[in-house]
């Protein structure tokens, strides 16, 4: 005889019931999306290896943007490419008044009042040799200069407008810099700060490199980005990043990670956390349909639910446009 207890099915037996059974609910504030500008200001150029995804330029941004904030769209966080800049050791163009990241922030603040806009921070788009920080002669990373290099730059997406600077580079130290940086210039209460604290040295990254044309030169990332298997490390990084005095903290890549943000809600249980679904991520759910292995839609709902149910409040993702459809 079955014991009452054991009836599961009643709880799933329709939609609303099946919908209560997550416990936080998919919604379209909860993702960001990540968007490419360039410094041709009338760009609009396609990106092969990520569908529907696009180089923009400052010009196109009304266009582009405009019927996503019709959406719903809340908020966005820039990557900047540059193709016509100097390029140097330590990734001058980065905060470069006329470059594509300020010039885009203030284009967007000045166009959506009510877009929450992130940056990504990075040197790896600006620097010659296409590392995230400066270099030591023998070409190892510079570490100390590196932090306060990017502590500058955060501060001046922070002065553009930026709502929430994200340090993507992973020097050791940055998440205290940035913030004291911030603080002093009058920005403590003004920006947020979110970490890219657990970001792994991925293979799921390929398409991006393409879009941002940010490949290193020479030699890979694996000095600074985590190694897939190191669980102790991210650990440490969450744990970290949370004392420096980040104010969310993201895990990335996001579907092969999920126990790391699983970790990330037990290590950091007051702070929002995000997490990256990124452009490998995309690029494969988009072959996997391409190749009738599963439905497009079911499946992108499948993995931003997983990354929910292990914890993550916030998801940046290729799919908002889509789920900005998708959800009502
Ligand atoms: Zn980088």
């Amino acid at each position: 005889m079955t014991m009452a207890f054991s009836r599961l099915h009643s709880g799933i037996h329709h939609p609303l019931p099946r919908s209560w059974q997550s416990r936080c609910l998919l919604n379209k504030a909860m993702f960001m999306y990540p968007i490419f500008i360039t410094d041709d200001p009338d760009a609009c150029v396609d990106i092969p290896s990520l569908p529907g995804q696009r180089r923009w330029g400052i010009n196109r941004l009304e266009e582009f943007i405009g019927p996503l904030v019709e959406k719903g769209l809340a908020s966005v966080i820039l990557f900047g490419v540059p193709l016509k800049c100097d390029k140097d050791g330590r990734g001058t163009p980065a905060d470069d008044p006329e470059g594509p990241v300020i010039l885009g922030v203030k284009k967007l603040r000045s166009l959506f009042p009510s877009l929450y806009i992130a940056c990504d921070v990075c040197l790896c788009e600006y620097t010659s040799h296409g590392h995230c920080g400066l270099l030591n002669e023998d070409g190892t990373i510079n570490n100390d200069p590196s932090v306060d290099r990017l502590a500058e730059v955060a501060l001046n997406y922070a002065i553009a407008g930026a709502h929430c600077v994200a340090p993507s580079d992973m020097m050791d130290g940055r998440i205290m810099a940035i913030k004291r940086k911030l603080i002093d210039a009058g920005y403590g209460n003004k920006c947020t700060l979110m970490s890219y604290s657990a970001k792994f040295a991925s293979s799921l990254y390929g398409p991006f490199r393409d879009a941002a044309g940010s490949a290193p030169a020479f030699g890979d990332r694996k000095c600074y980005q985590l190694p897939p298997a190191a669980k102790g490390l991210a650990r440490r990084a969450i744990i970290r990043d949370t004392a420096e005095g980040a104010d969310i903290i993201m895990v990335k890549p996001a579907l092969p990670y999920l126990d790391i943000i699983a970790d990330a809600v037990e290590l950091a249980p007051n702070h929002p956390l995000a997490c990256y679904q990124v452009s490998g991520e995309f690029a494969m759910i988009h072959a996997g349909a391409k190749a009738g292995v599963f439905d497009l839609r079911v499946m992108a709902f499948e993995s931003v639910e997983s990354m929910v149910r292990a914890g993550a409040s916030i998801i940046l993702s290729y799919f908002t446009p889509d789920f900005l459809d998708w959800l009502v």
